[in-house]
């Protein structure tokens, strides 16, 4: 932080991976003289969730201090830099609010122009992830929310006002704590796709799709639900074939997704079929994939230049094993029926971190206002506000 109360960062733009400069305004820094204070609320996390609590907690005078998250080659390579899965996502056709439509005039007048560089470039379809994100971290900022681009790596929920402990090794105090890290995506875990990342595989099309290894190639996208046919499709617009490998002969995605993978003549499914191995060398990377039958059919290689992982996802939890209960898929408990408590009185969780079932920008952004509501009230209740 400079002495005018600004965070500044250096990071990657999602689109060309440039470093990009951009600065977070904090209404109301606080004094270096002043004794070290609990805050009243600290949220964690970037994502829907974190900003929705933090615009509903910041307009409950609360002056919540959110942790969006460290800019790290680290977090690049896991999926977790600030913003979160929506930044890595094309266009959002499901966020209520958002029709197709040209949104650039709003967006311009909405956020900071040092920030409308990691946009993507524009084809007029309707709001994509990245500035759906941006305009709801723009909201929380024009509240007063304050943000701090660090990971929370340690937390201590046994004494009140809790510790927490960030990236840069700084510790704070919090009244009550929103725990909204999301997850990331899953890889399968073979030695062949660890030794090919960022060498042709990948578990995100719209950050590595458009580089010049993949233009005019044959790839392949592991996985059946939504997220691989939006992959798919996306890659579409670069490859030369798409193989979408699913390992059954029926595919997870919704209809109106399915349909629109039956649709592009880019698209081939390769039924009932798992990745065994990435094939490849030291020089050219990715160059094919071995791929099992679970029918009972012969092994099967193809030529492909690309591998996309799209099988699911792990929640962002791993810092608070032994501190949140957690149920055996790694989330967060929520502890009471229709609320945002957990094992712990006084911290919240919202969004992914806690939901995986519908995981949705929507009911990711609607339980953020849960949380904050509860906070709120938790607050109140207890004589902290
Ligand atoms: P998902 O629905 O859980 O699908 C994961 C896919 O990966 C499934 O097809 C699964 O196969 C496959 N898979 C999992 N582990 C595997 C393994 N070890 N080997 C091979 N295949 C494996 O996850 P998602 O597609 O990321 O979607 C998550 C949520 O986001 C869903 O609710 C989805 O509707 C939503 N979403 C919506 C949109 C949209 O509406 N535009 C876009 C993206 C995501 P099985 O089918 O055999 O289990």
């Amino acid at each position: 932080m400079d002495e005018r109360g600004v965070f500044t960062y250096i990071g990657w733009s999602r689109w060309d991976r440039s470093p990009y400069q951009t600065v977070a305004h904090i209404d109301q820094p606080r004094k270096t003289d002043e004794k070290p204070m609990a805050e009243k609320v600290i949220i964690i996390g970037s994502g829907p969730a974190a900003w929705t609590a933090a615009i509903y907690t910041a307009r409950a005078a609360l002056e919540p201090l959110v942790f969006e998250g460290a800019i790290t080659e680290e977090n690049r390579l896991a999926g977790t830099l600030p913003l979160g899965q929506l930044a890595l996502t094309t266009e959002v056709e499901n966020y209520p609010g958002f029709p197709a439509g040209d949104l650039e005039a709003y967006l311009d007048n909405s956020i900071a122009k040092d920030r409308r560089m990691i946009m993507a470039p524009h084809e007029k379809q309707g709001v994509s992830g990245p500035e759906l994100m941006e305009l709801m971290r723009q909201q929380a900022l024009n509240f007063g929310t304050r943000v701090v681009t660090q990971d929370v790596v340690g937390v201590e929920f046994d004494s009140h006002p809790f510790k927490l402990t960030d990236s840069d090794g700084q510790t704070h105090q919090a009244l009550a704590v929103i725990v909204a890290t999301g997850a990331r995506a899953n890889y399968l875990g073979l030695e062949s796709e660890e030794k090919f990342k960022n060498r042709g595989v990948s578990a995100c099309a719209v950050c590595d799709g458009a580089l010049p290894r993949f233009r005019n190639k044959a790839l392949a996208v592991i996985g059946g639900g939504d997220s691989a046919i939006e992959e798919a499709d996306y890659l579409s617009k670069f490859a030369s074939t798409v193989y979408i490998v699913h390992r059954r002969d029926q595919l997870r995605a919704s209809k109106f997704m399915a349909q629109r993978a039956m649709d592009n003549p880019k698209i081939e499914v390769l039924w009932n079929r798992t990745l065994a191995e990435v094939l490849g060398d030291d020089s050219d990377g990715v160059t094919g994939v071995r791929l099992k039958s679970t029918a009972g059919e012969p092994f099967l290689e193809k030529r492909v230049t690309g591998v996309f992982l799209s099988i699911g996802h792990t929640p962002n939890t791993a810092f608070l094993a032994g501190k949140l209960e957690l149920n055996e898929k790694k989330y967060i408990r929520w502890t009471v029926p229709f609320r945002t408590n957990t094992s712990a009185e006084g911290v919240f969780a919202a969004g992914d971190v806690a939901d995986d079932y519908y995981r949705q920008a929507v009911t990711a952004a609607a339980s953020g206002c849960q949380a904050a509501l509860d906070a709120e009230r938790w607050l109140a209740a207890k004589g902290l506000t």
